[in-house]
């Protein structure tokens, strides 16, 4: 008999979101091996008598090589441990899953992959806006700007302006972010909302649009971009504009320059 490794996902923050089963595991697992974003909220719901072991990657400060994550989740199963392997959001969307369900495999380990709420979800929950909407969106592209994880960025082909684009891990580069946006079509005008920390007590929302994005603030990390029709508080007057004109302008939503000022 050997142990067992679960990839589990945390979700964005709100331990209310967790599944059930999620929160089965983080109270009976012997080692958990957890990243940066899992929130400090979660974190007060795994077992006391679990061995942390903190993993977390941020920009620049590598604590562990993805190698050497793979090796402890291997070493501990192989000890016949229970280990979880907490990720923020889902276990499957950027977070190098592919590696870790690779190494296991090879190593022949047992392992379970338990889903969670990725941060495009609990953001748009948050924001109170529908990614899909059979009116004005009738596509999703989760996507990541962040240089690190892959060269290629975005297939542009699949972008419309239908298409709702989550991005990942957006950085400091909001106003690249805006320029490949337009640059590849996308009016300057379309609508867009930052999540900084969904779901947590320090979540702020953003409401912008593309042309006004490279002059927003920078909100704390975590944040997420979601750039879309949908991203408006006021999709029926941009409803009513874009029938009364092929091209029209979305409304411009209160923009943070002009909440600042407030
Ligand atoms: N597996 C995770 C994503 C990991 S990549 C998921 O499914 O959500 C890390 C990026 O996720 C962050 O840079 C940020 O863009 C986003 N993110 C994670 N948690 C978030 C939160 N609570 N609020 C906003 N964005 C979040």
């Amino acid at each position: 008999m050997s142990g067992k490794v679960y990839l589990v996902g945390a979700g964005p923050g709100d331990p209310e979101l967790l599944t059930l089963k999620a929160a089965r595991l983080l109270a009976s697992a012997e080692v958990v091996l957890h990243d940066a974003l899992v929130s400090r909220k979660v974190m007060a719901m795994i077992s006391r008598d679990a061995e942390l072991i903190d993993v977390g990657k941020r920009a620049g400060k590598k604590l562990l090589t993805q190698q050497e994550i793979n090796s402890l989740l291997v070493n501990y199963a192989l000890k016949n441990k229970i280990v979880v392997r907490l990720k923020g959001g889902d276990p499957l969307l950027f977070g190098r899953a592919g590696e870790e369900i690779e190494a296991l495999r090879r190593a022949q380990i047992d392992f379970e992959i338990v889903p969670g709420i990725t941060a495009a979800v609990g953001a748009a929950a948050a924001a109170k806006i529908s990614l899909t909407d059979r009116r004005v969106a009738s596509q999703v592209v989760f996507t990541t700007f962040s240089r690190s994880e892959s060269g290629n960025w975005l297939n542009w082909a699949a972008v419309t302006p239908e298409t709702t684009i989550a991005i990942y891990m957006p950085g400091t580069h909001y106003g690249e972010v805006a320029e490949r946006l337009i640059e590849n079509g996308l009016s300057p005008e379309t609508p867009c909302v930052v999540v900084s920390q969904a779901t947590r007590e320090e979540q702020q929302i953003r409401w912008s649009n593309i042309a006004a994005l490279s002059s927003e603030a920078q909100l704390p990390a975590p944040s997420i971009l979601l750039v879309g029709r949908v991203a408006s508080q006021a999709l029926d007057e941009w409803n009513e504009r874009a029938n009364a004109s092929a091209f029209q302008p979305a409304p411009n939503e209160v923009r943070l320059s002009e909440r600042q000022k407030n």
